[in-house]
């Protein structure tokens, strides 16, 4: 499939520096002061690795995760550029001269171009924004924030620990900042439907957000949503329900933002429900072909608030 009714970020990058681009996931051991003790237990959904690739915990340093990963992609998909990632939990909670040198390690590497570094809204300040901004501007640089919803009452009852405002007011300083700014949002998040995941589309693209992540809401053993989903009180989306609430929240970005994901990435493992969110390739498909079906595209439902 050649055109897409959304712009990727592989299109992005192959316009940007005209070669394949990789993101390698690294795992600094951090943690996340919705999960630390004196809060709540975190999202209902978060997987116990912080969504991440465990590495730390076996004992795996960053310059070897680093060094690992880019052979690894170099010689599976002939990458000669890459994307330092910051994945597990949130890598800017700490205080600036660690995060200083956790990002560092990536300085001996010209091959990364770019820095991602997934956060979360309440763990972000002017000092921590020059800090990353000053990896720029001969790498691309990202801040990567989780929204999932931009309902007030959604947030608690995922016992998500910040609420709207405190998304709008971290994107609005990141925008002072020569940095891109990446939302994440779920769908299928209890009590939502179509209206919510509009409404959420709708706000982020009226915000200075370069980059979306979309995500399903997928059950993880162990997690206080498996626990609902065990008594009933749960049900997740199927396949073509997430399609269609996905086309919709694509059409209502504006369409010069980047799609980074347009679904989530379960470890199979790990996985209680639904079995599909196993099928990327799948899901990818179902996507474009409800767009195509719908004769939707990005942006073509934008307006502003
Ligand atoms: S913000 Fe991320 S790591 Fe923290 S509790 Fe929520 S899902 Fe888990």
């Amino acid at each position: 499939m050649s055109w897409l009714p959304y712009r990727s970020l592989s299109s992005f990058l192959r316009e940007k520096f005209g070669c394949r681009v990789q993101k390698i996931s690294l795992d600094a051991g951090m943690s996340c002061p919705n999960r630390d003790t004196g809060r709540k237990g975190g999202c209902i959904y978060c997987n116990p690795r912080g969504s991440g690739t465990g590495a730390y915990a076996q004992g795996i340093g960053l310059k070897e995760q680093i060094e690992r990963q880019m052979t690894f992609m170099a010689r599976r998909y002939k990458a000669k550029a890459f994307i330092a990632y910051f994945q597990s939990y949130s890598n800017t909670y700490a205080d600036v001269e660690t995060l200083k040198s956790i990002y560092d390690k990536i300085l001996p590497y010209p091959e990364i171009i770019g820095l991602a570094i997934g956060t979360r809204p309440d763990c972000i300040d002017r000092e921590k924004l020059e800090l990353i901004s000053s990896y720029g501007p001969e790498r691309l640089v990202w801040v990567e924030y989780g929204l999932q919803s931009a309902d007030d009452e959604t947030l608690k009852r995922i016992n998500r620990g910040h609420d709207v405002k405190t998304f709008i007011d971290a994107v609005n300083l990141t925008g002072q900042y020569p940095i891109r700014t990446c939302a994440h949002i779920i769908i299928g998040l209890p009590g939502e439907g179509m209206e919510q995941y509009i409404n959420t589309s709708r706000l982020i693209a009226n915000l200075p957000v370069t980059d979306v992540k979309l995500h399903l809401l997928y059950i993880i053993k162990g997690t206080p949503i498996e626990d609902m989903y065990i008594k009933g009180l749960y049900r997740p989306l199927g396949m073509d329900e997430y399609a269609q609430a996905a086309a919709y929240v694509l059409a209502h970005l504006r369409e010069d933002m980047v799609i980074q994901r347009i679904t989530g990435d379960p470890h199979a493992d790990e996985l209680a429900a639904p079995a599909w969110a196993m099928e990327k390739a799948l899901v990818r498909t179902a996507i474009i072909e409800k767009m195509e079906h719908l004769h939707l595209h990005q942006g073509m439902m934008y307006s502003k608030l």
